[in-house]
């Protein structure tokens, strides 16, 4: 078999930055699918999987650890961040066509299944109802009650665990975000604090005891902050609070000085960007995302946090294609704590893969088809196709 054409799709979203998805189609017929990357650098990335891609053409597509290092070593003196991604959109759709041409899910090509369902929590709540309640059917976030009423949805819905950010409701409800954090310096001023506990208080009073609570904080707080906020919630009892952070010592220390639990690590690429933050027991619960780092240097990942007796929790806030190909990976993994899924989402979301996963109480089944066990619809892919 050979590599004939690679091809990306962006697709558009509620949100600014699209969907990415890469197509490597061979000569046996057989199309492997992947959604990778982040949206915000759309250009640079598609333009990179192009760069790689190209020198592919021709190559057997089933040695795929193998045609990773290729790519790896091919870009050493650019390597992380955009490479990485544009990389792991490779290796997705080459796992797929492994699979696809074995006719088994991925999980069963690496050791798995290590289970039947995967817990999920419902991501994102009340977040994007900030900017997009109208277009998602939802009511307008006008009080801190309609948060609450939030929580109360996501447990009616049968979840038994979500995230939030913090909100501000009001007549135009507004988000924490980069903007705060560009014009604040990261800092966390007591009006801050006391807004976020007011929050996730009355998200605890709605849902009671027994939901778990997690709220991620993004980066959009310096250590000081974090532990500030980290303290004033430590009534609430939280999963666990999310931070992105770029230094281990920084997040030892956050989790050593309050007892709220610590979960960071979705931007971390690769083993090597991974072991600093596990020699120093950085966190709790590891964030391991599938689709910025691919699928094998993700499950390696997950198996080195084995080592440290850490759990992890897949980062999926994408398409029903980047479930999938998380599913994939927590079926291939002893070791996971809970994985991330959106339910607000893009009204189209559903429309744009053949298949979606299934839920029952806040479980997502395993797929077991060939693959990822499903795939991009290329036709509902360019009905919705970005064109920001
Ligand atoms: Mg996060």
């Amino acid at each position: 078999m050979k590599i004939t054409a690679i091809e990306t799709f962006k697709v558009r979203t509620i949100g600014r930055m699209p969907w990415l998805f890469c197509a490597i189609r061979t000569d046996e017929g057989i199309t492997g699918y992947s959604e990778f990357g982040s949206g915000a650098l759309h250009m640079g990335i598609t333009g990179l999987v192009g760069d790689l891609g190209r020198r592919l053409i021709g190559q057997d597509p089933l040695p795929v650890d193998k045609l990773y290092m290729d790519m790896y070593r091919w870009t050493r003196s650019e390597s992380g961040g955009a490479t990485a991604m544009a990389i792991a959109g490779i290796e997705l759709a080459l796992w797929d066509i492994k699979g696809k041409f074995h006719d088994v899910p991925v999980y069963r090509l690496v050791g798995g299944p290590f289970r039947e369902k995967q817990r999920v929590y419902w991501s994102h709540l009340a977040t994007y109802r900030v900017r997009s309640a109208e277009i998602l059917g939802k009511p307008k976030l006008r009080t801190m009650e309609d948060v609450a009423n939030c929580a109360r949805e996501a447990v009616d819905a049968g979840y038994t665990a979500f995230k939030t950010n913090i909100v501000f409701p009001g007549e135009n409800p507004s988000m924490i975000g980069n903007m705060f954090a560009g014009s604040n310096d990261q800092n966390a001023p007591t009006d801050l604090v006391r807004h976020t506990v007011e929050q996730i208080g009355a998200m605890r009073q709605a849902v009671g005891p027994d939901i778990d609570i997690c709220l991620d904080i993004n980066y959009n707080f310096k250590t000081e902050g974090a532990i500030n906020i980290g303290r004033a919630l430590e009534p609430f009892d939280l999963f666990w609070m999310e931070i992105d952070n770029q230094d281990p010592e920084s997040l030892a220390q956050l989790k050593s000085a309050q007892r709220t639990p610590i979960c960071t690590g979705e931007q971390l690429l690769g083993l090597r960007q991974y072991q600093p933050y596990f020699r120093r027991h950085a966190m709790d619960t590891v964030k391991v995302d599938v689709q910025w780092q691919g699928f094998s240097q993700a499950k390696k990942v997950a198996e080195l946090a084995e080592v440290y007796e850490l759990n992890i929790a897949p980062h999926n806030y994408n398409s029903q294609l980047s479930s999938f190909q998380s599913l994939n990976l927590t079926a291939a993994v002893s070791n996971v704590r809970i994985m991330e899924s959106d339910v607000d989402s893009s009204p189209w979301r559903d429309e744009i893969t053949t298949q979606v996963p299934e839920i029952e109480n806040g479980f997502m089944t395993i797929p077991d088809g060939p693959g990822w066990g499903c795939d991009l619809d290329e036709k509902a892919a360019k009905k919705y196709a970005f064109e920001g």
